[in-house]
C-alpha cells in the first residue's frame, strides 16, 4: 500500500486541507486528512510537501501530440503521444479521429480498440495516459463548416457506414460529432445515443430548431464551441445559441487564445455555469513540437509560432491541459479548483467514465501533482508513478 500526501487535494468539488490517499491495486482505497489520521508506519509514504492534489485531467478531443498523429499505424505512435500527456497532466484521454476514407477510419478504429483493450502495461520512468474511448470526428460533417476535414471524404450520415465504424471499433466509440442539418442524422443520433455514445453538435451550420430536434434526439454536447459551426446571431442563434442556454447540453472549449478570444471563454462559462464546461485541447501532432509540417488524419498543415493552419483554417491546436487549466483561471477570472472541475470531474461526468476525473473511494488512482503556481510536479496514472 502507497500514501500520499501534499498540502491540499481537490476531489474536485470538494477541499481536503493535509490530505492523505491510500492507494491499493491502482486504486484510490482511502482519502482522509492528517488532521483526523496519522500516516501509518506499515506502507510506503510520498509525501509532496507544498503540492496540490487533484484527479490526473481527462482529454475528450485530442487528435495527436509529439510529432504522431492517433490515426497514424506506427506502432510507436501511441506510446510517444501518451507519454507527452502523461507528462501533461493528463491520466486518460480519448483518442480523436478526423475525417478520412472509410478504410482509413476502420483501420485506425480496429488500432484504437486494441490500445483501449489491452491497457498498456505503465513503466514508472515512461508513464503513459490511458486510451479508454474514442471521440469520432468526421465523416458525418457540414460541406459548410467542414473546417480542414477533407471534402472528398466527408458522408452524409449513414446507419449502415456507422455500423461498419461501430464493429471495428468493437463499441469504443464514446464520443462522436456530427452535424444534424444532415439527411439522416436525427436517426443517427438516436440509434448512436441508444448505444451509449455521447452525441456531440459541431462541424455543422444547423440553426435553431435542427438543434432542438438533435438535443430531442438525444445530442447532449456541443464540439469546440463556436468553431466550426453557425455564428451566433441574435434572431438565428443556432447551435451556439442552444447550447449557452440549455443546461441539458455541456460544452467543449478550447481555451489557447487563438480559438476564443478570452472573453469569449469567459461569458461561455458564465452562460453554462462550471458544471456543464469542459476543457479539451484538440491537439495534433505538432503539440510539444517546433514549428513546422505535420500530419492530421491524412492530411497534413503548418504551424507557424504555435498555430496549426491548412488552406488558411485552423487545423486544430498544440496546447495542452495543464496551459487550458492555467488559461482559463487567467480567461475567467477562475480560481484553481473551479478551473479543475473543467479538466476534471465534468469530462468524466459526459463521458460516463465513473472511475475517472474524481478522487474517491474506488475510483482510479489517476493523480495530478501541482505546484502551487499550477505546473504539473507528477502524474500518477493507475497507481503508477508515485
Ligand atoms: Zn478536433
Amino acid at each position: 500500500m502507497i500514501a500520499i500526501t501534499a498540502a491540499t487535494l481537490f476531489t474536485p468539488l470538494e477541499r481536503i486541507p493535509q490530505p492523505i490517499l491510500f492507494l491499493e491495486d491502482g486504486k484510490i482505497s482511502e482519502m482522509t486528512s492528517r488532521a483526523h489520521r496519522e500516516i501509518p508506519t506499515n506502507c510506503r509514504i510520498v509525501d509532496y510537501k507544498d503540492a496540490i492534489l487533484a484527479p490526473a485531467f481527462i482529454d475528450i478531443h485530442v487528435h495527436g501530440a509529439a510529432g504522431h498523429d492517433v490515426m497514424e499505424a506506427s506502432l510507436n505512435a501511441l506510446p510517444c503521444i501518451e507519454q507527452f500527456l502523461a507528462k501533461h497532466g493528463v491520466g486518460s484521454y480519448f483518442p480523436t479521429t478526423v475525417t478520412a476514407p472509410v478504410d482509413t477510419t476502420v483501420a485506425a478504429l480496429a488500432r484504437l480498440a486494441n490500445a483501449i483493450e489491452k491497457s498498456a502495461k505503465q513503466d514508472s520512468e515512461n508513464l503513459r495516459a490511458c486510451p479508454i474511448g474514442i471521440h469520432l470526428e468526421g465523416p458525418f460533417l457540414s460541406h459548410a463548416r467542414r473546417g480542414v476535414h477533407p471534402i472528398k471524404d466527408l458522408m452524409v450520415p449513414s446507419l449502415e457506414v456507422f455500423e461498419q465504424f461501430w464493429q471495428a471499433s468493437r463499441g469504443h466509440i464514446r464520443i462522436m460529432t456530427i452535424a444534424p442539418e444532415l439527411e439522416g442524422a436525427i436517426e443517427l443520433i438516436a440509434e448512436a445515443t441508444r448505444r451509449g455514445v455521447c452525441m456531440s453538435l459541431g462541424h455543422s451550420d444547423a440553426d435553431l430548431e435542427t438543434t432542438r430536434a438533435a438535443v430531442n434526439a438525444g445530442a447532449k454536447h456541443a464540439t469546440h464551441l463556436f468553431n466550426a459551426m453557425r455564428s451566433l446571431n441574435h434572431r438565428d442563434p443556432g447551435i451556439v445559441g442552444e447550447a449557452l442556454t440549455n443546461p441539458g447540453i455541456a460544452v467543449e472549449i478550447i481555451a489557447d487564445g487563438i480559438h476564443l478570444d478570452p472573453s469569449i471563454v469567459k461569458m461561455t462559462i458564465a452562460a453554462k455555469g462550471q458544471r456543464n464546461v469542459i476543457l479539451i485541447t484538440d491537439g495534433t501532432a505538432a503539440t510539444g513540437m517546433p514549428d513546422g509540417r505535420y500530419h492530421l488524419g491524412t492530411f497534413e498543415f503548418d504551424v507557424k509560432d504555435g498555430r496549426c493552419l491548412s488552406d488558411g483554417k485552423l487545423a486544430g491546436s498544440t496546447l495542452t491541459m495543464d496551459r487550458a487549466l492555467r488559461n482559463v483561471m487567467q480567461f475567467a477570472d477562475y480560481d484553481l479548483q473551479r478551473a479543475l472541475i473543467l479538466a476534471t470531474a465534468n469530462p468524466g461526468r459526459a463521458t460516463g467514465s465513473l472511475l475517472k476525473g474524481k478522487l474517491e473511494i474506488g475510483a482510479s488512482a489517476d493523480i495530478l501533482v501541482l505546484s502551487p503556481s499550477c505546473e504539473v510536479r507528477n502524474t500518477i496514472v493507475g497507481g503508477a508513478g508515485t
